[in-house]
Parts: C-alpha cells; structure tokens; sequence
C-alpha cells in the first residue's frame, strides 16, 4: 500500500539539499536557495492551456489540460522553449494556484493533466495533485519530461503519475554533453525508463481511444545524428515491452544556441526521418505515432 503523503514530505527532504533530478546540486530549496536549474522552492510556470496536438490519446477529443513549467534540469543548446527552460520566464504560484488550475482544467472536460517538463517540480507537484485528489480531481496526471530523472524522485512518483511521457534524447553521452550539457543522460534515462515502465506498463486507453495510464517514449530526431535515433530504438525495442508505444518526432527546428553546431543549424530533411521511420519499422514497433500523427 502506497503512502503518498510520506512520499511528499520525502520528495520535500530530498530538497533540502536538492537531489530532486540526477545533478544532485545539494542546494537548499526549502530555504529558497537557487539550483543548477534555477528553480527555488517557489513554483514557476510559464503558460497553461488546452493542448491540441499531442499525441492521439493524450488530446484525444477535449484536449490535454498542459501546464508548462519554468525552468528546467537539463541545459539543450536546440530549446524551443529556452525563453522558459533556459531563462526562467513565468509567473510564481502557489501549490494552491496549482491545485485550482487542476481543478479548472477538469471543469473544461480535458483528458488529463499534462505537467511539462515538471521534474525539478516534483515535490510540489505531488503536494498539489494530492490536495486536488481530495477536491475531487479525477484526471489522469501526466508526467511529460526529458527522461534525464533521478530514480529516487521518480519511486516517490509511484500512485501520482499515471502517464509517462518522457522525450527519450540521446544513446551516448558524447552528443548529451555536447548538446545538453549532462555526461551521464545514457544511465541515468535507461534506469529511468525502466521504473516508468514498472510502475504504469504499457499505454491502456478507454473505449473512446483515450489515454488513462501508461508509457509513451518519445523520441526527436536530430539532424545529422540518425545513428543517435537507432540506438535509442534498439534500447526501447531490446529492453522495454514489445508493445512498448513510440512517438517519433520530427519537428526539428534550430533554435537557441544551436548554430554552435553545424549538423543542428538546419531543419531535419525528408529523407533522415525517413531512415528514422523505417528502421523503427525494421524493429518491429507495433505501436505508436510518427510525425503527422499518423499510425504505423
Ligand atoms: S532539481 Fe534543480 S536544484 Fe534540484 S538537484 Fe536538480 S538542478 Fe539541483
């Protein structure tokens, strides 16, 4: 039996000296100190809103109620997003804001709950998904992150997350250096990935085709690093289950600082998303998305 409020005042400890994500920079948050990741004790969110276009069963019908978190643990020379992951651009809240914004969401009839890029937010995350439990939120909670989780955090998110969404990166720590600045993304999201699979399986939707627990690995495909994206298929085909469901992403696009490399200063071409798309197929995946949603 999962006692989820002593995973809350854990997952509060573990901040004390931070070892929320695998950086581990021993900062004290409870007392308001800034981490590696800029983030204090403080919830920081950039933007909430309906989302529409993830994948098929995540916003379904109704939408996916996203919340998008400031900040972030990993550093990605390519952010799309780095105004709010790099920068820290948002608005503080409280855990209570939080709670409400939950709650508002599953008046609007969305899907789920949809926490981006939430890790360094963990704890408040789970202190808020708990009050609005108590409040009658019955939503699924998805967990949509960078696979870069400290596997302590992610036991204590066992019985609070119901979907996991992780953006599987890299299959060497070469590229996660040079491109995200952590040198052990290899370990570290295996390990991780494994856990989230423990704890949910594979992806279960309900009789409209709508998401309600589960894993969803996805994957971006970076330019001029197709044997990057290989091996991060043949991890998820050799040690997760065969009808383990993939989302392979195209969407690609310099940004940030990443004319520093020459192979990321330009779109994903046609054809390395094709060799992307067929060697997915040449592993036999059975479930999942490519870009354009379409079903393979
Ligand atoms: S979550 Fe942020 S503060 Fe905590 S260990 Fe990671 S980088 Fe440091």
């Amino acid at each position: 039996m999962l006692n989820l409020e002593s995973n809350e005042k854990a997952l509060y400890r573990i901040m004390s000296k931070c070892a929320i994500c695998p950086k581990k920079c021993g900062s004290n948050r409870n007392k308001g100190h800034k981490g590696v990741c800029k983030a204090v004790d403080e919830i920081v969110i950039a933007s909430i809103c309906v989302h529409r276009g993830e994948e098929p069963p995540i916003s379904a019908i109704n939408g996916s109620g996203a919340v998008f978190f400031s900040n972030c643990t990993l550093s990605c020379i390519f952010c799309q997003n780095y105004p709010i992951s790099q920068l820290g651009n948002g608005k503080k809240i409280s855990v209570e804001d939080l709670v409400n914004i939950m709650l508002d969401f599953q008046l609007k009839e969305v899907h789920n709950i949809n926490f981006v890029t939430p890790t360094h937010y963990s704890a408040q995350i789970v202190r808020a998904v708990l009050i609005a439990r108590k409040n009658g939120l019955k939503l699924p909670i998805i967990y949509n992150c960078s696979g870069y989780e400290e596997i302590e955090t992610l036991k204590l998110l066992e019985g609070i997350v119901d979907i996991y969404l992780p953006d599987i990166k890299y299959s060497n720590n070469e590229t996660a250096y040079k491109y995200s600045g952590v040198k052990d993304y290899v370990e570290i999201s295996r390990v991780a990935l494994k856990e989230m699979n423990k704890q949910v399986g594979t992806l279960k939707v309900d009789d409209k085709g709508v998401a309600r627990k589960g894993l969803i690995v996805r994957h971006l495909v970076l330019p001029g690093n197709i044997e990057n994206t290989k091996k991060v298929l043949e991890f998820v085909v050799r040690e997760l289950p065969k009808d383990t469901f993939v989302s392979l992403m195209s969407q690609y696009q310099p940004a940030y600082k990443s004319n520093s490399f020459k192979e990321l200063s330009r779109s994903l071409s046609k054809e390395e998303y094709e060799v992307a798309v067929n060697y997915l197929r040449l592993l036999n995946f059975r479930n999942g998305w490519i870009q354009n949603l379409y079903n393979f």
